[in-house]
Parts: C-alpha cells; structure tokens; sequence
C-alpha cells in the first residue's frame, strides 16, 4: 500500500479502532470515499480502493489503528459487500498494534 501511515495516533483520552479492510473483495463501488475519500483513495483502474496508511497483516488484510475523529464510520455500514470492518479497541491494544508494526 502506497503512503504512509497519515495521522499521529495520540495516546490518551480517545477512543481507538481498528479498521480492517479486505482488499480482494472489494468490487470498486467506491461508497467508502464517497464519505471519506481523504481514507479511501479511489483507484478507478483497479476498480478498488486502497485504505490509506495502512499496513498488510498476515491474513491479507489491511488494516490501520486511527483516533475517533480521523475517519467516518459509516464507511463500513456504506460498503455493499462488507469488506470494510471498524472495531473499537483498548488503548493497550492500540499500543500493541503500533509495536507490531513499528510505527
Ligand atoms: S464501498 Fe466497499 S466495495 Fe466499494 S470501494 Fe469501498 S471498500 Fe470497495
């Protein structure tokens, strides 16, 4: 995935998510960047969207740990194939994710 990760991911008082997305099944409807293209950067050729930022885990996922105010939510719930999943997380398991991948 092209870029970097984009925002400081502070460590006190907001809430954190994971956002993990499953590029593969991503069929390019582009509902995602419609309500947050500054996060979904559309790739009209591939007819996909890459998650900005983000990092490729084990199961060929990406994913990215972001603040509360750093994305829209609703970008899972616009998804018409549910490949986009936004959970919340503690802040020891946001510090745990950074560690992971050296951020
Ligand atoms: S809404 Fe879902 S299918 Fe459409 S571009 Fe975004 S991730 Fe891909």
């Amino acid at each position: 995935m092209k870029g970097s990760v984009p925002f400081n991911i502070g460590s006190g008082g907001k809430k954190k998510f994971l956002i993990t997305f499953d590029r593969e099944g991503c069929i390019g409807a582009f509902s995602c960047s419609a309500v947050d293209e500054k996060l979904w950067e559309k790739v009209p050729e591939e007819g996909k969207v890459n998650l900005f930022g983000a990092v490729l885990n084990e199961s060929g996922l990406y994913e990215i740990v972001l603040e509360e105010g750093q994305f829209s939510p609703d970008a899972e719930t616009v998804c018409p194939v549910n490949v986009i999943k936004i959970k919340e997380i503690t802040e020891e398991e946001a510090d745990e994710w950074k560690r992971k991948y050296n951020l």
